[in-house]
């Protein structure tokens, strides 16, 4: 594990900038928690910048405990979700909620296709397709064939992968980083703090780590590029007001091509 870390240190150290185009952003999440721990910096960048955050939300992290009821689990940390996302700037209006079951979003990744082309923004994060977790996997590939389908822009965010994946995954791609103001950072420690059933010993034992959560004090966010824009895709709104509308919606896909025929449940 030692080793996967050095690796990953070697190779942020190198990462060059990621310039984020001030264009309305979709932040596909497997679990509450991953919004503040993969992509909080982020959120607020495009909030303070009057750029439209849209998040799925895939599922209410409801198994994440498994001696607490599943339903109650899932009400708690989808309180807790929408209140870190209140401080990041997003507001209940722009989460997008799939209810997907914790643990069963690869046989889910087409409703998360679906959801992400219908908000149909210039740029779209989710989870490496790499990330070391069932869900965080499936969000990311679910959220890449979106991007096939609008022309969007991806890049990936990172979580199990500082302390399980492997670096050498990342030989052909790229590793960019997003730096950070003192604020920012501090937001981002502030979204945590309401993750309370994780992190602290409330109504189960705590499962994040110190460790895991080292990264919410670096003053860089990282990203892995995923898929290259349509460069129609990204030019910046003719109008100086950034606080306006930047994409256009382009027309509802007509068939999915995979996946269960069900919808999700609601969360
Ligand atoms: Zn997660």
């Amino acid at each position: 594990m030692s080793t996967t870390r050095a690796g990953w240190a070697a190779l942020r150290k190198h990462a060059p900038i990621w310039q984020v185009p001030a264009l309305a952003t979709t932040v596909v999440v497997p679990h509450p928690d991953d919004e503040v721990l993969m992509f909080g910096g982020l959120i607020q960048l495009q909030r303070s910048r009057g750029v439209d955050v849209h998040v799925v939300a895939v599922t209410d992290g409801d198994a994440s405990y498994p001696q607490i009821e599943a339903e109650r689990l899932g009400s708690i940390r989808r309180h807790e979700q929408s209140e870190a996302l209140s401080v990041l700037g997003v507001g209940e209006r722009d989460v997008h909620r799939l209810g997907v079951p914790d643990g069963a979003v690869t046989e889910w990744e087409a409703a998360v296709t679906d959801a992400v082309v219908e908000l149909d923004t210039a740029i779209i994060v989710a989870p490496w397709v790499h990330d070391h977790h069932c869900d965080h996997e499936a969000t990311g590939r679910g959220a890449l064939r979106a991007a096939a389908r609008t022309g969007a822009a991806t890049y990936f965010g990172l979580f199990w992968s500082w302390t399980h994946t492997d670096p050498e995954r990342l030989a052909d791609e790229r590793l960019t980083r997003l730096p950070l103001t003192p604020e920012l950072v501090t937001g981002r420690r502030d979204a945590m703090a309401r993750h309370r059933s994780q992190i602290t010993d409330d109504i189960a034992p705590a499962l994040l780590s110190t460790q895991m959560l080292e990264p919410l004090d670096w003053t860089d966010e990282y990203y892995v590029t995923g898929a290259e824009p349509n460069p129609m895709r990204l030019q910046t709104p003719s109008s100086n007001d950034s606080s306006t509308t930047v994409v256009t919606r382009r027309r509802k896909p007509t068939v999915s091509s995979h996946g269960p025929t069900a919808e999700p449940r609601r969360g």
